[in-house]
């Protein structure tokens, strides 16, 4: 039988279907009962039961049901008595999964002529993800990352749009089990490359949730400003900060990010170590795609960033849909595997911890990280 971590990166890298059936999209509805389709990450959220017994695990299926790829999976969901079952078609194994089949009341809570659920992203019991503006504007200007799904800045949906967010996320702070919050989109072509936008989203949480834990997904802000920056977000009451190199070779990054890959990867280094100063030891990450360019460049990236304390997170290259890599293969899933274990071994080496971090990482729906840095600790 797989291991925990490779099983999960099976199902990251291929999605699950339902056979036809229907069962995903009315499942996925239930979490997010708005049915937007955000980014290639937002998926169905499931937990895994253990054969063994023990703590359930949480896996995250890549986009259930507008994902091509996800419908010649060997994984097959099936619901047999008010129970849910997931079955390895190469192994003949049958896992017993947990999904949540109730929405929310909150995430049905009218906000302007819409509803809450229609801005914010709700996964696993505990997690919300929201885009804080419809769409990327570097993909109106023809300069979008070419893996990514979110889809051009939708100047029609602007108009409101963030006062609208806030209500939801007030919402969202007031649920009774709701306490990690991960924002993301936003990207600017000014200085701060759109970080100081998520100050008044971050306000508008903490002032109903105080414990909650808020962290950004964003560009590295110019090394000018970047630590006035970083500053603002800090008192705005941001724990975590992730910034994600996405590939290592300047080659790769022009041709696939045309506008991201722009930033130099020592804008991404410098961030970092002035994020580490501010936000702390283990609160900055950095998402590698693995999977396009070579391991060998993704092994060098993770080392660049590790060596200067920053956490890097390997996840697997999903053709999302709606990006224009939609038609690629998915990638085989020992890939991986192999560059999360080596990012665990460099994360120990430079003493730096992914079950300490905020963020992608905490939410742990789309990386193995956690999962392959134990198992490094415990061969030790
Ligand atoms: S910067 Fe790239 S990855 Fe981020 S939202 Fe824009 S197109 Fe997508």
């Amino acid at each position: 039988m797989d291991s925990i971590g490779l099983l999960k990166l099976k199902i990251l890298s291929r999605g699950i279907s339902d056979g036809g059936t229907g069962l995903l999209e009315r499942l996925h509805l239930v979490q997010n009962p708005a049915a937007i389709a955000r980014t290639g990450n937002n998926g169905l959220f499931i937990s895994l039961e253990p054969m063994g017994g023990g703590k359930p695990s949480p896996l995250n299926v890549a986009m259930s049901y507008n994902n091509d790829f996800a419908k010649s999976s060997p994984y097959i969901l099936s619901e047999e008595g008010g129970k849910f079952f997931l079955l390895d078609t190469t192994s003949g194994i049958k896992y017993t999964v947990n999904i949540p089949t109730e929405t929310p009341q909150w995430l049905l809570t009218p906000v302007g002529d819409s509803i809450a659920g229609n801005y914010v992203a709700f996964e696993g019991g505990s997690t919300v993800i929201a885009d804080i503006t419809p769409g990327c504007i570097y993909i109106n200007k023809g300069e979008g990352c070419k893996f990514c799904g979110i889809g051009a800045l939708d100047k029609s949906q602007m108009l409101g749009y963030a006062g609208k967010l806030k209500a939801s996320l007030e919402i969202a702070a007031q649920a009774a089990g709701v306490d990690i919050f991960v924002l993301t989109g936003g990207n600017t072509y000014t200085r701060d490359r759109g970080a100081y936008q998520y100050v008044q989203f971050v306000e508008a949480i903490k002032k109903h949730n105080k414990r909650a834990s808020v962290s950004l997904e964003i560009s590295p802000p110019e090394p000018s400003i970047v630590r006035e920056v970083f500053e603002k977000l800090k008192a705005a009451g941001v724990e975590a900060i992730t910034m994600n190199l996405e590939f290592y070779s300047d080659k790769t990054r022009a041709e696939i990010m045309p506008r991201k890959g722009s930033f130099p990867r020592e804008d991404y280094y410098h961030a970092g170590q002035v994020g580490i100063e501010i936000f702390g030891k283990n609160k900055i990450t950095s998402g590698l795609i693995v999977g396009v360019e070579p391991l060998e460049d993704t092994k060098r990236a993770i080392d660049e960033l590790a060596s200067r304390g920053i956490l890097p997170e390997p996840y697997p290259f999903k053709p999302n849909a709606g990006s224009q890599m939609r038609d690629w293969p998915t990638i085989d899933p020992s890939i991986t595997h192999e560059a999360t274990l080596y990012a665990a071994e460099a994360q120990k080496k430079h003493g730096i911890d992914p079950r300490q971090a905020g963020g992608c990482i905490a939410c742990a729906a789309c990386g193995v990280s956690q999962e392959l840095y134990t198992q490094v600790c415990k061969l030790r």
